[in-house]
């Protein structure tokens, strides 16, 4: 494959402390790193706490476990999210009520949220889907006048801001993935934010099998180990370093996929507001195209395309609801390649065979 969707930038720093990790031995949870790289994302985001973990879904697992989610709670949540979102729900054994997107920003919407909210709602889960946040003032004014937590699914938008704050500082508590593909990676790896000091306790004694905070191997609370190695932590710093760089070479090639495509597929619309980290470039087909035959020629030009998410509905875990936006994105929608490597030439020679097929099959 020529075009991969996507390929991680790991340079010499990234090495240099992974193996400094080996060298010192420092290779399990402890260390320097871990608390390094914590600082560093509190830095960037302006958030207070910062708490390192394994991956993303864990994360979102114990930010929910944390604000107190119980069996039978309900959980609002956006149909168009990632699956790891919607199982944390599940994991705690309470209730996700799956709510449609907007058609335009593909994100969760104020009014679905007031559609959906009952006296056994929780919390509202939004995700910053592809970088971008939701109307998170309205949501957040919302949920606050009804004593309801907001958690947000920001795996995505590290980097992202809404009206200048960053995600990570603006929801009640909120959490990042770093996966291999995600802007900042640490190969597998996660982080819980949050401004709130109980929230912060909670979630390191969680993350720790619910340490006692003097008594050594007991646990006055059921907890987990989520925690992050140092190595994972280590390769974070490296790339922390780097995050303007990265994410102003994402946005440049949004620029130039979309002066190539405007008008030919539809891009997520962004309120003026809002800067997206621009995770994946993604659009939606023409509805006569067939996403997948347009899929396979792009394959055969050795270009990686991925479809969207299916909707969270239509899992045979899940409860079916019909969430007519969610269905028509998920079914239109399609990722090109998002890597900052990628020079202009690359994204109009695959620019070029996306207009060659929509040409000769519209
Ligand atoms: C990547 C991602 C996650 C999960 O992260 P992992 O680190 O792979 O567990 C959760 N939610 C969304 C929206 C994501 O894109």
């Amino acid at each position: 494959m020529k075009y991969p969707i996507y390929i991680p930038e790991i340079k010499e720093n990234e090495r240099k402390y992974v193996l400094d990790c080996i060298d010192s031995t420092w290779i399990s949870s402890k260390g320097k790193y871990v608390d390094l790289f914590e600082q560093k994302i509190q830095e960037y985001t302006g958030v207070k706490h910062a708490v390192a973990v394994f991956n993303g879904t864990v994360a979102l697992h114990l930010a929910l476990d944390v604000i107190g989610v119980k069996p039978d709670d309900e959980i609002i949540l956006p149909d168009f999210t990632y699956i790891a979102s919607a199982n944390a729900v599940l994991y705690l054994g309470a209730v996700p009520v799956l709510v449609d997107v907007s058609k335009d920003s593909w994100n969760i919407t104020l009014d679905e949220i007031k559609k959906n909210v009952t006296p056994k709602t929780k919390a509202i889960i939004i995700t910053d889907i592809y970088g971008t946040p939701p109307e998170m003032d309205e949501i957040m004014e919302f949920a606050k006048s009804k004593g309801i937590v907001v958690v947000a699914d920001s795996a995505e938008s590290l980097g992202a801001t809404y009206k200048g704050k960053h995600t990570g500082n603006i929801a009640d508590i909120s959490t990042y993935s770093f996966f291999g593909n995600k802007t900042v990676t640490t190969g597998e790896g996660g982080m819980v934010t949050t401004n709130n000091d109980e929230y912060n306790y909670l979630l390191r004694k969680k993350k720790n099998q619910g340490n006692h905070d003097t008594i050594r191997y007991f646990h006055d609370v059921l907890g987990y180990n989520f925690r992050m190695t140092n190595i994972q932590a280590a390769i974070g710093c490296a790339q922390m370093e780097r995050i303007e760089n990265t994410l102003e070479r994402k946005k440049n090639l949004f620029g130039w996929y979309k002066e190539e495509l405007q008008g030919l597929v539809k891009f997520q619309e962004i309120e003026e507001y809002i800067t997206s980290s621009i995770w994946m470039v993604c659009f939606l087909l023409p509805k006569n195209i067939v996403r997948e035959d347009l899929m396979k020629f792009m394959d055969t030009k050795g270009i990686e395309t991925r479809p969207f998410f299916f909707p969270i509905h239509e899992m045979p875990f899940y409860t079916t609801v019909n969430n007519k936006n969610t269905i028509e994105i998920s079914k239109h929608g399609m990722n090109v390649p998002s890597y900052p490597q990628l020079k202009k030439e690359d994204v109009v020679y695959i620019c070029n065979q996306i207009k060659e097929y929509l040409e000769n099959n519209g």
